[in-house]
Protein backbone atom coordinates (compact mmCIF):
# COMPACT_ATOMS: atom_id res chain seq x y z
CA UNK A 1 0.00 0.00 0.00
CA UNK A 2 0.84 3.44 -0.38
CA UNK A 3 0.63 5.58 2.52
CA UNK A 4 -0.15 9.33 2.10
CA UNK A 5 1.55 8.75 -1.45
CA UNK A 6 5.19 7.85 0.39
CA UNK A 7 6.33 4.29 -0.32
CA UNK A 8 7.73 2.96 3.33
CA UNK A 9 10.97 1.45 2.93
CA UNK A 10 9.46 -1.90 3.55
CA UNK A 11 7.85 -1.61 0.43
CA UNK A 12 11.29 -0.29 -1.25
CA UNK A 13 12.64 -3.54 0.35
CA UNK A 14 14.59 -1.89 2.65
CA UNK A 15 13.37 -3.26 5.85
CA UNK A 16 14.12 -1.19 8.65
CA UNK A 17 16.27 0.73 6.49
CA UNK A 18 18.81 -2.02 5.61
CA UNK A 19 20.37 -0.94 2.47
CA UNK A 20 20.94 -3.94 -0.21
CA UNK A 21 25.03 -4.28 -0.87
CA UNK A 22 26.24 -2.23 -4.02
CA UNK A 23 23.32 0.44 -3.41
CA UNK A 24 23.53 4.03 -2.54
CA UNK A 25 22.14 4.58 0.64
CA UNK A 26 19.34 6.54 0.24
CA UNK A 27 18.08 8.94 3.27
CA UNK A 28 15.85 7.69 5.10
CA UNK A 29 12.25 8.82 6.81
CA UNK A 30 12.90 8.63 10.82
CA UNK A 31 10.66 9.63 13.64
CA UNK A 32 12.68 10.83 16.95
CA UNK A 33 9.30 11.29 19.58
CA UNK A 34 10.84 13.57 22.37
CA UNK A 35 13.28 14.77 19.97
CA UNK A 36 13.53 18.59 21.17
CA UNK A 37 14.80 16.90 24.80
CA UNK A 38 18.40 16.55 26.20
CA UNK A 39 19.12 13.25 24.10
CA UNK A 40 16.85 13.62 21.43
CA UNK A 41 18.00 16.89 19.78
CA UNK A 42 21.44 15.35 20.18
CA UNK A 43 20.30 12.13 18.00
CA UNK A 44 18.48 14.45 15.37
CA UNK A 45 21.75 16.55 15.19
CA UNK A 46 23.42 13.12 13.71
CA UNK A 47 20.89 11.92 11.95
CA UNK A 48 20.64 14.98 10.01
CA UNK A 49 24.50 15.50 9.63
CA UNK A 50 24.40 11.49 8.02
CA UNK A 51 21.98 12.77 5.37
CA UNK A 52 18.19 11.64 6.54
CA UNK A 53 15.20 13.39 7.10
CA UNK A 54 13.83 13.46 10.49
CA UNK A 55 10.51 14.77 12.43
CA UNK A 56 10.60 15.71 15.38
CA UNK A 57 7.51 14.72 17.27
CA UNK A 58 7.42 16.40 21.25
CA UNK A 59 4.91 18.09 23.40
CA UNK A 60 7.58 20.31 24.67
CA UNK A 61 6.58 18.90 28.38
CA UNK A 62 10.51 19.17 29.19
CA UNK A 63 11.80 19.97 25.59
CA UNK A 64 12.69 23.28 23.78
CA UNK A 65 13.03 24.44 20.46
CA UNK A 66 16.10 26.33 21.34
CA UNK A 67 17.14 22.65 20.79
CA UNK A 68 16.98 22.21 17.22
CA UNK A 69 16.20 25.46 16.49
CA UNK A 70 19.41 25.35 14.40
CA UNK A 71 17.99 23.00 11.88
CA UNK A 72 14.77 25.46 11.15
CA UNK A 73 14.50 26.00 7.45
CA UNK A 74 16.37 22.63 6.36
CA UNK A 75 13.79 20.75 4.49
CA UNK A 76 15.39 17.60 5.97
CA UNK A 77 13.92 18.35 9.07
CA UNK A 78 10.24 18.89 10.73
CA UNK A 79 9.08 19.63 14.35
CA UNK A 80 5.31 18.76 15.16
CA UNK A 81 3.75 19.61 18.57
CA UNK A 82 2.22 16.41 19.13
CA UNK A 83 1.52 14.52 22.67
CA UNK A 84 2.39 10.61 22.12
CA UNK A 85 -0.74 9.84 24.02
CA UNK A 86 -2.72 10.60 21.08
CA UNK A 87 -2.52 8.68 18.01
CA UNK A 88 -0.49 9.82 14.69
CA UNK A 89 -0.11 8.78 11.41
CA UNK A 90 2.72 9.09 9.62
CA UNK A 91 4.86 7.35 7.09
CA UNK A 92 8.68 6.43 7.91
CA UNK A 93 11.00 4.03 7.93
CA UNK A 94 12.48 3.99 11.94
CA UNK A 95 11.30 5.42 14.63
CA UNK A 96 13.31 6.46 17.98
CA UNK A 97 11.03 6.28 21.12
CA UNK A 98 12.46 9.08 23.38
CA UNK A 99 9.54 10.91 24.72
CA UNK A 100 9.24 10.38 28.15
CA UNK A 101 10.64 13.08 31.12
CA UNK A 102 13.56 11.18 32.49
CA UNK A 103 14.15 13.55 35.52
CA UNK A 104 12.90 12.42 38.71
CA UNK A 105 11.42 15.99 39.40
CA UNK A 106 10.21 15.67 36.23
CA UNK A 107 8.29 12.31 35.80
CA UNK A 108 6.78 12.64 39.47
CA UNK A 109 5.46 15.93 38.62
CA UNK A 110 2.17 13.93 37.11
CA UNK A 111 2.90 10.20 38.15
CA UNK A 112 -0.39 9.56 35.82
CA UNK A 113 0.90 11.25 32.88
CA UNK A 114 4.15 9.37 33.30
CA UNK A 115 2.62 6.06 33.17
CA UNK A 116 0.09 7.32 29.66
CA UNK A 117 3.18 8.60 27.99
CA UNK A 118 4.84 4.82 28.80
CA UNK A 119 2.20 2.94 28.36
CA UNK A 120 -0.53 4.42 25.58
CA UNK A 121 2.68 6.31 24.05
CA UNK A 122 4.87 3.57 23.62
CA UNK A 123 1.52 1.33 22.19
CA UNK A 124 0.90 4.52 19.78
CA UNK A 125 4.28 4.58 18.26
CA UNK A 126 3.99 0.88 17.94
CA UNK A 127 1.12 1.05 16.31
CA UNK A 128 2.53 3.10 13.52
CA UNK A 129 5.74 1.20 13.18
CA UNK A 130 3.31 -2.29 12.53
CA UNK A 131 1.15 -0.03 10.22
CA UNK A 132 3.85 1.14 8.04
CA UNK A 133 6.88 -1.59 8.60
CA UNK A 134 9.14 0.78 10.40
CA UNK A 135 12.08 -0.03 12.68
CA UNK A 136 10.87 0.72 15.95
CA UNK A 137 13.45 1.73 18.97
CA UNK A 138 12.49 1.98 22.65
CA UNK A 139 14.92 4.13 24.78
CA UNK A 140 13.76 2.13 28.23
CA UNK A 141 16.36 2.70 31.27
CA UNK A 142 18.55 1.43 33.92
CA UNK A 143 15.81 2.22 36.35
CA UNK A 144 13.78 -1.28 35.52
CA UNK A 145 16.51 -2.59 37.60
CA UNK A 146 15.40 -0.81 40.57
CA UNK A 147 17.31 -0.86 43.30
CA UNK A 148 19.44 -3.75 42.18
CA UNK A 149 20.42 -6.42 44.08
CA UNK A 150 23.53 -7.56 41.75
CA UNK A 151 26.22 -5.20 40.73
CA UNK A 152 26.62 -4.78 38.12
CA UNK A 153 23.59 -4.93 36.35
CA UNK A 154 23.40 -7.44 33.37
CA UNK A 155 20.74 -7.66 30.88
CA UNK A 156 19.56 -10.61 31.85
CA UNK A 157 18.97 -9.69 35.80
CA UNK A 158 15.19 -8.82 36.23
CA UNK A 159 15.52 -6.42 38.78
CA UNK A 160 14.09 -5.39 42.03
CA UNK A 161 11.33 -2.80 41.72
CA UNK A 162 8.77 -1.43 43.95
CA UNK A 163 4.98 -1.35 42.18
CA UNK A 164 3.89 0.98 44.41
CA UNK A 165 6.25 3.60 45.31
CA UNK A 166 7.07 7.31 43.92
CA UNK A 167 9.43 6.36 40.79
CA UNK A 168 7.32 3.34 40.26
CA UNK A 169 4.93 5.50 37.13
CA UNK A 170 8.56 5.32 35.41
CA UNK A 171 10.54 2.08 36.35
CA UNK A 172 7.18 0.47 35.80
CA UNK A 173 6.22 2.34 33.02
CA UNK A 174 9.50 1.98 31.46
CA UNK A 175 8.88 -2.12 32.34
CA UNK A 176 5.43 -2.45 30.25
CA UNK A 177 6.91 -0.10 27.61
CA UNK A 178 9.55 -2.95 27.02
CA UNK A 179 7.35 -6.27 27.41
CA UNK A 180 4.83 -3.83 25.09
CA UNK A 181 7.69 -3.60 22.46
CA UNK A 182 8.36 -7.30 22.54
CA UNK A 183 4.81 -8.80 22.66
CA UNK A 184 4.75 -6.43 19.16
CA UNK A 185 8.24 -7.75 17.84
CA UNK A 186 6.83 -11.68 18.89
CA UNK A 187 2.61 -11.15 17.78
CA UNK A 188 3.07 -8.38 15.13
CA UNK A 189 6.63 -8.94 13.26
CA UNK A 190 7.42 -5.49 14.30
CA UNK A 191 11.20 -5.12 13.68
CA UNK A 192 12.38 -3.64 17.47
CA UNK A 193 15.20 -2.40 19.32
CA UNK A 194 15.52 -1.73 23.11
CA UNK A 195 18.41 0.25 24.87
CA UNK A 196 18.62 0.22 28.53
CA UNK A 197 20.22 3.80 29.18
CA UNK A 198 22.30 4.22 31.97
CA UNK A 199 22.67 8.02 33.38
CA UNK A 200 23.72 10.46 30.85
CA UNK A 201 24.79 14.20 30.84
CA UNK A 202 25.49 16.72 28.56
CA UNK A 203 24.68 20.12 27.19
CA UNK A 204 21.83 20.92 27.02
CA UNK A 205 20.40 19.15 29.72
CA UNK A 206 17.33 21.00 31.55
CA UNK A 207 19.74 23.37 34.41
CA UNK A 208 17.22 22.84 37.09
CA UNK A 209 15.78 18.95 36.47
CA UNK A 210 17.28 18.15 39.53
CA UNK A 211 19.11 15.75 38.46
CA UNK A 212 22.80 14.98 40.15
CA UNK A 213 24.94 15.84 37.62
CA UNK A 214 23.00 19.62 36.44
CA UNK A 215 22.63 20.64 40.00
CA UNK A 216 25.82 20.18 41.04
CA UNK A 217 27.45 22.15 38.03
CA UNK A 218 24.41 24.83 38.30
CA UNK A 219 24.96 25.03 41.99
CA UNK A 220 28.81 25.27 41.60
CA UNK A 221 28.93 28.14 38.76
CA UNK A 222 26.19 29.97 40.49
CA UNK A 223 28.18 29.74 43.82
CA UNK A 224 25.81 27.97 45.51
CA UNK A 225 26.61 24.41 47.99
CA UNK A 226 26.26 21.38 46.19
CA UNK A 227 23.55 19.42 47.71
CA UNK A 228 24.21 15.68 48.53
CA UNK A 229 21.12 13.94 48.86
CA UNK A 230 21.69 11.35 51.64
CA UNK A 231 25.21 10.29 53.09
CA UNK A 232 26.81 10.94 49.32
CA UNK A 233 27.79 6.88 49.31
CA UNK A 234 24.94 6.04 46.63
CA UNK A 235 26.91 5.20 43.23
CA UNK A 236 26.15 6.09 39.28
CA UNK A 237 27.68 5.98 36.69
CA UNK A 238 27.73 8.65 34.06
CA UNK A 239 27.97 9.08 30.55
CA UNK A 240 28.54 11.10 28.17
CA UNK A 241 25.38 11.88 25.52
CA UNK A 242 27.34 11.92 22.69
CA UNK A 243 28.37 8.18 23.81
CA UNK A 244 24.81 7.57 24.08
CA UNK A 245 23.59 8.78 20.58
CA UNK A 246 26.87 6.23 18.77
CA UNK A 247 25.16 3.26 20.78
CA UNK A 248 21.78 4.10 19.89
CA UNK A 249 22.28 4.80 16.21
CA UNK A 250 24.10 1.11 16.31
CA UNK A 251 21.75 -0.48 17.86
CA UNK A 252 19.14 0.72 15.24
CA UNK A 253 21.58 -0.30 12.18
CA UNK A 254 22.61 -3.78 13.99
CA UNK A 255 20.49 -7.20 13.96
CA UNK A 256 20.32 -7.50 17.38
CA UNK A 257 16.84 -6.64 19.78
CA UNK A 258 18.19 -5.82 23.07
CA UNK A 259 17.71 -4.92 25.74
CA UNK A 260 21.07 -3.91 25.89
CA UNK A 261 22.81 -1.58 28.36
CA UNK A 262 23.92 1.75 27.03
CA UNK A 263 26.12 3.33 29.50
CA UNK A 264 29.94 4.13 30.99
CA UNK A 265 30.50 1.49 33.71
CA UNK A 266 33.10 4.39 34.86
CA UNK A 267 30.98 4.47 38.71
CA UNK A 268 31.25 7.47 41.56
CA UNK A 269 29.71 7.93 44.74
CA UNK A 270 27.89 11.30 44.88
CA UNK A 271 30.59 12.36 47.08
CA UNK A 272 33.32 11.23 44.31
CA UNK A 273 30.91 13.34 41.59
CA UNK A 274 31.29 16.18 43.64
CA UNK A 275 34.88 16.30 44.16
CA UNK A 276 35.17 16.32 40.24
CA UNK A 277 32.58 19.12 39.92
CA UNK A 278 34.98 20.77 42.55
CA UNK A 279 37.91 19.57 40.38
CA UNK A 280 35.99 21.23 36.82
CA UNK A 281 34.64 24.39 38.47
CA UNK A 282 35.40 25.50 41.74
CA UNK A 283 37.27 24.00 44.17
CA UNK A 284 35.80 26.04 47.22
CA UNK A 285 32.32 24.80 46.49
CA UNK A 286 30.63 23.79 49.65
CA UNK A 287 28.80 20.49 50.37
CA UNK A 288 25.50 20.56 51.75
CA UNK A 289 24.00 17.40 52.86
CA UNK A 290 20.08 17.14 52.21
CA UNK A 291 17.51 13.89 52.98
CA UNK A 292 17.58 11.37 50.14
CA UNK A 293 14.38 10.99 48.27
CA UNK A 294 12.30 7.93 48.85
CA UNK A 295 13.34 4.37 47.12
CA UNK A 296 16.88 5.98 45.75
CA UNK A 297 18.77 3.39 44.02
CA UNK A 298 21.97 2.06 46.27
CA UNK A 299 23.98 1.62 43.20
CA UNK A 300 24.47 1.02 39.94
CA UNK A 301 26.61 0.37 37.11
CA UNK A 302 26.41 -1.22 33.87
CA UNK A 303 27.86 -4.42 32.47
CA UNK A 304 28.47 -3.28 28.65
CA UNK A 305 29.80 -6.74 27.86
CA UNK A 306 26.90 -7.64 25.46
CA UNK A 307 27.04 -4.08 23.84
CA UNK A 308 30.85 -4.54 23.57
CA UNK A 309 30.32 -7.62 21.69
CA UNK A 310 27.83 -7.45 19.45
CA UNK A 311 27.30 -3.86 18.63
CA UNK A 312 31.00 -3.14 18.37
CA UNK A 313 30.38 -0.27 20.87
CA UNK A 314 31.84 1.47 23.91
CA UNK A 315 31.62 4.24 25.88
CA UNK A 316 35.19 6.66 24.95
CA UNK A 317 34.80 10.01 27.20
CA UNK A 318 35.37 9.75 30.95
CA UNK A 319 33.45 12.01 33.41
CA UNK A 320 36.79 14.19 33.82
CA UNK A 321 36.63 14.61 29.87
CA UNK A 322 32.81 15.32 28.97
CA UNK A 323 31.80 17.35 32.42
CA UNK A 324 33.88 20.32 30.69
CA UNK A 325 32.25 20.66 27.73
CA UNK A 326 28.87 20.80 29.63
CA UNK A 327 30.10 23.55 31.93
CA UNK A 328 30.58 25.41 28.96
CA UNK A 329 26.90 25.03 27.70
CA UNK A 330 25.57 25.53 31.29
CA UNK A 331 27.96 28.59 31.73
CA UNK A 332 26.74 30.60 28.70
CA UNK A 333 23.05 29.68 29.29
CA UNK A 334 23.10 30.85 32.90
CA UNK A 335 25.34 34.05 32.86
CA UNK A 336 24.33 34.62 28.76
CA UNK A 337 27.36 35.55 26.41
CA UNK A 338 29.02 38.24 28.09
P1 LIG B 1 14.20 14.96 28.31
O1 LIG B 1 13.18 15.23 29.36
O2 LIG B 1 15.21 16.00 28.01
O3 LIG B 1 13.51 14.55 26.94
C1 LIG B 1 12.26 13.94 26.85
C2 LIG B 1 11.49 14.60 25.72
O4 LIG B 1 10.22 13.96 25.58
C3 LIG B 1 11.20 16.07 25.99
O5 LIG B 1 11.52 16.83 24.83
C4 LIG B 1 9.71 16.10 26.30
O6 LIG B 1 9.12 17.33 25.97
C5 LIG B 1 9.21 14.96 25.45
N1 LIG B 1 7.95 14.37 25.94
C6 LIG B 1 7.64 13.98 27.20
N2 LIG B 1 6.40 13.48 27.25
C7 LIG B 1 5.91 13.53 25.98
C8 LIG B 1 4.67 13.18 25.39
N3 LIG B 1 3.67 12.64 26.11
N4 LIG B 1 4.51 13.38 24.05
C9 LIG B 1 5.50 13.93 23.31
N5 LIG B 1 6.69 14.29 23.82
C10 LIG B 1 6.90 14.09 25.14
O7 LIG B 1 14.91 13.60 28.74
P2 LIG B 1 16.17 12.85 28.10
O8 LIG B 1 17.19 12.78 29.15
O9 LIG B 1 16.51 13.41 26.79
O10 LIG B 1 15.56 11.39 27.92
C11 LIG B 1 15.15 10.86 26.67
C12 LIG B 1 14.75 9.41 26.83
O11 LIG B 1 15.85 8.64 27.34
C13 LIG B 1 13.60 9.20 27.82
O12 LIG B 1 12.72 8.23 27.31
C14 LIG B 1 14.28 8.70 29.06
O13 LIG B 1 13.42 7.88 29.82
C15 LIG B 1 15.45 7.92 28.49
N6 LIG B 1 16.55 7.84 29.47
C16 LIG B 1 17.33 8.93 29.72
C17 LIG B 1 18.34 8.84 30.67
C18 LIG B 1 19.23 10.00 31.00
O14 LIG B 1 20.07 9.90 31.90
N7 LIG B 1 19.14 11.12 30.32
C19 LIG B 1 18.54 7.63 31.37
C20 LIG B 1 17.70 6.56 31.09
C21 LIG B 1 16.72 6.67 30.12
N1 LIG C 1 -1.71 3.98 15.92
C1 LIG C 1 -1.17 5.21 15.62
N2 LIG C 1 -0.68 5.43 14.37
C2 LIG C 1 -0.71 4.48 13.39
C3 LIG C 1 -1.26 3.23 13.70
C4 LIG C 1 -1.75 3.00 14.98
O1 LIG C 1 -1.10 6.08 16.47
O2 LIG C 1 -0.25 4.77 12.29
C5 LIG C 1 -2.24 3.71 17.26
C6 LIG C 1 -3.68 3.27 17.25
O3 LIG C 1 -4.52 4.40 17.39
C7 LIG C 1 -3.78 2.34 18.46
C8 LIG C 1 -2.35 1.88 18.72
O4 LIG C 1 -1.52 2.63 17.84
O5 LIG C 1 -4.21 3.06 19.59
C9 LIG C 1 -2.13 0.44 18.49
O6 LIG C 1 -2.44 0.14 17.16
P1 LIG C 1 -2.71 -1.33 16.65
O7 LIG C 1 -3.06 -1.27 15.23
O8 LIG C 1 -1.58 -2.19 17.04
O9 LIG C 1 -3.92 -1.80 17.57
P2 LIG C 1 -5.48 -1.54 17.43
O10 LIG C 1 -5.67 -0.21 16.79
O11 LIG C 1 -5.95 -2.66 16.60
O12 LIG C 1 -5.94 -1.59 18.84
N1 LIG D 1 21.35 13.47 44.09
C1 LIG D 1 22.12 14.26 44.93
N2 LIG D 1 22.00 15.62 44.84
C2 LIG D 1 21.17 16.24 43.96
C3 LIG D 1 20.39 15.43 43.08
C4 LIG D 1 20.51 14.05 43.19
O1 LIG D 1 22.91 13.76 45.76
O2 LIG D 1 21.13 17.47 43.94
C5 LIG D 1 21.52 11.99 44.15
C6 LIG D 1 20.23 11.19 44.17
O3 LIG D 1 19.80 11.00 45.50
C7 LIG D 1 20.66 9.89 43.52
C8 LIG D 1 21.75 10.31 42.55
O4 LIG D 1 22.15 11.62 42.96
O5 LIG D 1 21.22 9.02 44.49
C9 LIG D 1 21.30 10.35 41.09
O6 LIG D 1 20.11 11.09 41.01
P1 LIG D 1 19.49 11.57 39.63
O7 LIG D 1 18.19 12.21 39.95
O8 LIG D 1 20.49 12.36 38.86
O9 LIG D 1 19.28 10.24 38.78
P2 LIG D 1 18.60 8.82 39.11
O10 LIG D 1 18.22 8.77 40.56
O11 LIG D 1 17.44 8.77 38.20
O12 LIG D 1 19.66 7.85 38.79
Amino acid sequence: AVHGGYRTALERGFAGGKVPLGLKRKGLRIVVTGGAGFVGSHLVDRLIERGDSVIVVDNFFTGRKENVMHHFGNPNFELIRHDVVEPLLLEVDQIYHLACPASPVHYKFNPVKTIKTNVVGTLNMLGLAKRVGARFLLTSTSEVYGDPLQHPQVETYWGNVNPIGVRSCYDEGKRTAETLTMDYHRGAQVEVRIARIFNTYGPRMCIDDGRVVSNFVAQALRKEPLTVYGDGKQTRSFQYVSDLVEGLMKLMEGEHVGPFNLGNPGEFTMLELAKVVQDTIDPNAKIEFRENTADDPHKRKPDITQAKELLNWEPKIPLREGLPLMVTDFSKRIFGDQ
